[in-house]
């Protein structure tokens, strides 16, 4: 920057200097005088000055020309080459010079100019390395992606520039979101340079875009290599992978490498909830109950959450309410003050009917903590209770503009998702669906859309027939029903219904699935 700043001063110093050099020569009376054998020339100042320019071309010519004479001297005397390097010195300089303006007019976002002078340089330089890939550069400047694909393709035939080729062509590819070919460019450029820690974080992404959980972990432990990556993030990243690998093929009843694969991530991540829920379904499916409740028992105590207790009611199916709620004791232990565990225990009261005990367990959380789930269990306990339609209500009516309370949340597009899994179907990020609660309701108008059905249905059916709310509860979650016919709790807050088939995998998946998206409505923003 300064020493464009010097040479434009020193341009317009030496052209001021000039000017009035020649101002001072026209002003001069007479001129210069040549005497030469005795005889006598005048030249006018004018003249003297384009002698003077004529002379310095002149000399440049002739040192040229000396130049020439010298290479062609050398050739006479054996020297081959000399006269062809004479020539191409010439044109080696002019073509680099063609391309250090093209990389400057490139750098400065002209790309229309800087791809006349990338051709000119490619016309007089033997390199095509370096002017392909200038030419390439240029032409995407000037938006001409096509000439820039002929160029990196160019650049596949060459040892030294297949890298570049493949990675530009995996970038253009990724412009133009044609993810399915980035993703394969990438695994070409992968086995040529496998340390570019760029290129290893571009495969990565793409890789667990499109779910290939083994491609992202051999990519892993290649970043791990490189040392592109704190072992901690490593550690946690392929735990994902093993987890999301492992739950897709255990969703087609391999339980045997995939369980062993599902068992290691949740020892890896002891405290993350699909881990153990999934650990727990492996635990099930091999016959060891005990194993499933002691895994998820773990978790909980980490971190209580509504699916653990979900996964912990699975694991007795047609368990009558009194039993499982004996069961569920060690878990309601672990954290007696956990609004998590005040609720479950209150959920288990209402479905044994143990109504005072509900709202024992619930003290004072539907005022401290008013979550759409607090409020549905009071709404409950008031209903079992015998209270008046009115109030049933008035629980329902706080209800519908109550928070959430936590959800997953993906901690990169703040998108709510029904249930956890290693790529938020939003964005597309990686591992960043995390149980949170919003600190700003989701739309809490489309929540009350959702939820007048329920309000409708409870006071329809109470009219209707005398059964319990619980009855219609279980009802929903076994039939996988909508919000319409369900009754007072979420379902997914229902741990206590013992309808989920825990024996069949698939099913339990399918049970759970369906019991959250029955919640799906009211959770999109
Ligand atoms: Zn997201």
């Amino acid at each position: 920057m300064l020493w464009s700043l010097l040479k434009i001063i020193l341009f317009v110093a030496l052209i001021t200097a000039a000017a009035f050099g020649v101002i001072y020569v026209m002003d001069q009376d007479g001129g210069l005088t040549l005497a030469v054998g005795g005889r006598e020339y005048p030249f006018e100042p004018i003249e003297v000055l384009v002698v003077l320019a004529i002379a310095m071309i002149l000399f440049l010519i002739v040192l040229k020309l000396v130049g020439l004479l010298i290479a062609v001297l050398r050739f006479l005397t054996g020297d081959e080459t000399a006269l062809s390097r004479f020539f191409d010195r010439n044109r080696e300089r002019r073509g680099f010079n063609a391309l250090a303006e093209a990389m400057m007019l490139n750098a400065s976002g002209d790309g229309k100019n800087a791809l006349s002078r990338a051709r000119k340089a490619d016309k007089l330089l033997d390199r095509p390395e370096l002017t392909r890939l200038v030419t390439a550069q240029a032409a995407e400047e000037a938006g001409e992606r096509h000439l820039a694909e002929e160029q990196y393709k160019a650049m596949l035939s060459d040892g030294r520039t297949r890298f570049v080729g493949i990675h530009g062509l995996m970038r253009q590819r990724l412009a133009k979101g044609e993810t399915e070919t980035a993703l394969k460019l990438a695994e070409r450029a992968f086995s040529i340079r496998p340390r570019h820690e760029g290129l290893l974080s571009t495969l990565f992404t793409l890789q667990t875009e499109q779910a290939e959980w083994d491609g992202a972990r051999r990519t892993l432990a290649a970043q791990v290599k490189a040392s592109a990556l704190p072992r901690d993030v490593a550690n946690r990243r392929d735990a994902m992978l093993t987890l999301a690998s492992a739950r897709e093929r255990i969703a087609v009843d391999d339980a045997g490498p995939a369980g062993d694969a599902a068992l290691e991530a949740h020892r890896l991540t002891p405290g993350h909830v699909p881990a153990s829920v999934t650990a727990s379904r492996v635990h099930l499916h091999r016959n060891s109950p005990r194993a499933a409740q002691r895994t998820l028992l773990k978790t909980w105590k980490i971190a209580p959450h509504p699916d653990l207790a979900a996964a912990f009611a699975a694991l007795v199916p047609d368990e009558d309410p009194s039993a499982r709620r004996k069961r569920f004791e060690p878990l309601l232990q672990a954290h007696p003050d956990h609004p998590e565990t005040r609720m479950l225990k209150a959920e288990l009261a209402i479905a044994d009917e143990d109504f005072p005990a509900a709202r024992r367990a619930m003290g004072d959380l539907a005022t401290t903590a008013p979550t759409t789930r607090a409020l549905a269990i009071m709404a409950a306990v008031e209903r079992g209770e015998g209270a008046d339609d009115k109030v049933v209500r008035g629980w329902l009516a706080k209800a519908l503009t109550a928070s959430q309370g936590p959800q997953w949340v993906c901690t990169n597009c703040r998108a709510t998702h029904a249930e956890w899994s290693a790529t938020c179907s939003n964005c597309d990020a990686f591992d960043t669906i995390d149980w949170l609660e919003l600190s700003q309701p989701s739309a809490s108008r489309t929540d009350s859309a959702a939820m007048l059905p329920v309000i409708t249905g409870i006071l329809g059916s109470d009219a209707q027939d005398e059964g319990s709310p619980i009855e219609s509860e279980e009802h929903s979650v076994s039939e996988g029903s909508t919000a319409e016919e369900t009754g007072t709790v979420p379902p997914e807050t229902n741990p206590m219904t013992g309808d989920i088939d825990g024996a069949a995998m698939d099913e339990t998946d399918l049970a759970a699935a369906a019991a959250r998206k029955e919640t799906e409505p009211a959770k999109s923003a």
